[in-house]
């Protein structure tokens, strides 16, 4: 096996609908048409097409919404998608959804999140112990051998009011002892200000919610700027940044969780070779390596970090001599350009990504025991 396979790993930026199989997205899309509810022949084009724009993206998560939004689907993705992230060795894992009302077909914000809760409870496989909190998320760790630790984050989409987004987080206080910790803000970065989301935002974080929040995905200054003071626990994307938003967020230390496929598929990042992981890694910058969405991308944790040893490792000490060649680049700042990201650093990065969960001091001890065991067995 792989190492990047077999190594733990920890998963804090995965969306639950983004990570539906495409075997379960393409079965429920043709269900649908042989309903008649949706042209099924539209539907496979737009979910076998490998590379959409940002903008195209989010039309296909519309899509994926009518498919997708019932009780009984919503528990099938969400057993699918913890087992297939505990079958490449993820160790402990934050999914985010955004809690969705549908009328039509009875379904109440809370109601979508009771059938996520039960597909959390639904996971099957014997190999798999889901770290499901009971009265209290920490207690109920210590008691039985873990292989996957399971937490919820709500997201906010960038299309609600300010009522909408209070009551995302209102019910996720309700649901703490059900493992919800925290709340997203994501959705189309186009749309909504952060004026809007600001109160809920403010209110979780005083009511002990930890916040993350999808930042720099397109480039709006102003809201950069906004979203840095707010001092989220972490933010996701950080790709179009300035000069001095790169400053400030050195400065903050907020963990950056790095979504590679993602930024490339979504065209945010122009190139891998050009991608700000490499810098942030250079200036030892709280990052973590994430899938974004593993169905909608086709890719996987493992995919993730075998594409950062590949690109950063080997590839952009290659590039870095060429530019030499060329007389592009000074010798002298070869080593400064040169990054070493084989196993042991890849695995250290993992690691660190501990740091950064949200789950309490218990899950963080047991999960560094899970790497320091996995050290000594991996060599
Ligand atoms: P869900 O919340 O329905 O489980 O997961 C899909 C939703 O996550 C999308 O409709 C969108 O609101 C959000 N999402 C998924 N990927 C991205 C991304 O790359 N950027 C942003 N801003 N939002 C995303």
């Amino acid at each position: 096996m792989d190492w990047w396979i077999s190594m733990p790993k920890v998963e804090l930026h995965a969306h639950l609908n983004g990570s539906i199989r495409n075997s379960t997205l393409l079965e429920l899309a043709k269900d649908l048409g042989e309903k008649g509810t949706i042209v099924f022949s539209d539907f496979e084009h737009v979910i076998r097409k490998n590379d959409r724009s940002l903008r195209e993206v989010f039309k296909l998560f519309d899509l994926i919404h009518i498919v997708t939004t019932d009780h009984k689907t919503i528990t099938r993705i969400t057993k699918e998608v913890v087992e297939d992230f505990a079958a490449e060795n993820v160790v402990y894992l934050e999914l985010r959804t955004t809690p969705k009302r549908n009328d039509s077909i009875g379904m109440s914000k809370r109601s979508y999140m009771e059938a996520v809760v039960e597909g959390l409870r639904s996971v099957s496989s014997t190999s798999l112990d889901i770290n499901f909190a009971s009265d209290d998320p920490e207690k109920s760790l210590a008691t039985t051998e873990k292989k996957i630790y399971v937490r919820l984050l709500l997201s906010i989409d960038r299309r609600e009011s300010t009522a909408a987004a209070m009551e995302t987080v209102n019910l996720a206080l309700e649901m703490r002892e059900m493992g919800v910790i925290g709340i997203d803000l994501s959705g189309n970065p186009t749309i909504g200000e952060w004026g809007t989301f600001l109160p809920a935002l403010k209110f979780a974080r005083e009511q002990g919610l930890s916040i993350t929040l999808h930042c720099g995905e397109v480039p709006n200054p102003v809201e950069i700027q906004a979203m840095l003071d707010f001092l989220p626990g972490r933010i996701g994307h950080a790709c179009c940044f300035q000069d001095e938003e790169w400053e400030k967020l050195k400065l903050s230390q907020i963990p950056v969780e790095i979504c590679l496929t993602s930024n490339i598929r979504t065209e945010t990042i122009s190139s891998m070779d050009i991608h700000h992981f490499a810098e942030l890694y250079k200036a030892k910058h709280p990052i973590v390596l994430c899938t974004d969405d593993s169905g909608v991308f086709s890719t996987s944790l493992s995919n993730e970090y075998a594409i950062a040893s590949n690109t950063f490792g080997r590839y952009y000490v290659i590039m870095t001599k060429s530019y030499i060649t060329l007389g592009l680049m000074d010798p002298k700042c070869v080593r400064d350009a040169m990054l070493s990201l084989g196993r042991a650093e890849l695995f250290e990065l993992a690691k660190r990504a501990v740091d950064f969960i949200y789950a309490g001091s218990r899950v963080k001890m047991e999960l560094i025991e899970i790497f320091e065991s996995a050290a000594r067995t991996l060599g």
